[in-house]
């Protein structure tokens, strides 16, 4: 998993980079000549990929792109640029410091009693820190030391994940930000806990308020309040999330403003649960994760039951969660600029479409 973070990592500077890049050439080309908005203007979105389709990167109308270490002039089909040395450096030692944990961590099964890594101290953190992550906990004697089994190794009596992300508010309603950030944290942190063969399941949820888009790290996970939420059946959904294993939810912005979350109960930060279940690596099945016809006023519980933890456990060790970008241009018309504008908001989900709910 380290590898694999140190990865994304990589790439997503990458691609932050190009943005940077393609940012400039925007303003650069402002100052000589107006984009060209007539009949609205909009071209459709190019892609290209420097992340062998690992992500998707949306280099909307813009004419230079990075091409491994050059930078490229759609146009005019000429090199116009390097990425500099000093970059490609910063690349490389961003991926060691990921490397450098000990590849012995891959033997670690949670799950059997006798978990057991080298000489490493009791507790690993992802160095990456801002996505789902897990850390663990080894069994001690009075004194302190780690208590031997008889195959040599630890116990591993305790697992916690650590989930990091941001709060944002896109509706149009006014919300107390701190309360609707502390319910959400605390309901997945009761939902997501149990025990999974002997093992102790925690979680711990860091998030914090994000003022706008420029809050918010491509590695975190977004919570965003939001006005109706359309199916891509009919009607309107509670809640949705970008993807299984993704890393965006919605949440209808009503139930942290008006009456619906005194008069129904939890039902906002229940929805918020059952939505980080999906970004979690759970499909619907029962407790907090059943689904019936409007959604979560079915739910049977608030609670992940054991065998849903250990699901999301292995979900994380086999690379499925923490996946995709977590914004997107959306076009929207902009009343202070008269006419459409492309705008960074959370991502909805492969092809702009809500798939989870
Ligand atoms: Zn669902």
């Amino acid at each position: 998993m380290a590898v694999l973070s140190g990865k994304s990592k990589r790439v997503m500077k990458k691609v932050l980079f190009s943005f940077a890049i393609l940012s400039v050439s925007v303003c650069l080309s402002a100052q000589t000549a107006m984009p060209d908005f007539s009949g609205l203007g909009y071209k459709k979105p190019v892609m290209y990929t420097s992340s062998k389709g690992e992500f998707e990167e949306f280099h909307d109308q813009t004419d230079v792109v990075e091409i491994g270490t050059v930078l490229f002039n759609t146009k005019t089909k000429a090199v116009v640029g390097f990425v500099s040395d000093e970059k490609t450096k910063t690349d490389v030692s961003s991926a060691t410091t990921a490397m450098s944990v000990d590849p012995m961590c891959e033997k670690y099964y949670w799950i059997s009693p006798y978990a057991y890594c080298g000489n490493n101290p009791v507790k690993f953190t992802d160095p990456t820190g801002e996505e789902i992550s897990f850390t663990y906990e080894w069994e001690k004697d009075k004194n302190g030391n780690y208590v031997t089994n008889k195959d040599g190794g630890r116990n591993l009596i305790g697992i916690t994940m650590n989930v990091t992300g941001k709060v944002i508010n896109i509706s149009d309603s006014k919300v107390n930000m701190d309360e609707a950030k502390n319910s959400i944290s605390s309901q997945i942190e009761s939902s997501f806990k149990g025990s999974v063969d002997g093992v102790k399941f925690s979680t711990n949820v860091n998030l914090s308020v994000a003022n706008s888009m420029d809050d918010i790290a491509e590695s975190d996970h977004v919570f965003a309040l939001t006005d109706n939420i359309e199916s891509p059946q009919e009607g309107t959904l509670q809640g949705i999330s970008s993807s299984i294993g993704g890393k965006v939810e919605f949440i209808d912005v009503d139930y942290f403003t008006g009456p619906l979350d005194t008069s129904i109960g939890n039902v906002g930060q229940g929805t918020a649960a059952h939505e980080f279940g999906h970004l979690a690596g759970l499909e619907h099945s029962n407790g907090l994760m059943s689904k019936g016809a409007g959604g979560i006023l079915w739910m049977t519980s608030t609670k992940i039951n054991s065998s849903q933890l250990k699901t999301i456990y292995n979900t994380y060790r086999a690379g499925g969660l923490n996946q995709g970008p977590n914004w997107e241009y959306q076009r929207i018309m902009s009343p202070a600029a008269g006419r459409y504008i492309n705008k960074r908001m959370p991502f909805r989900g492969a092809a702009g479409q809500y798939i989870t709910y």
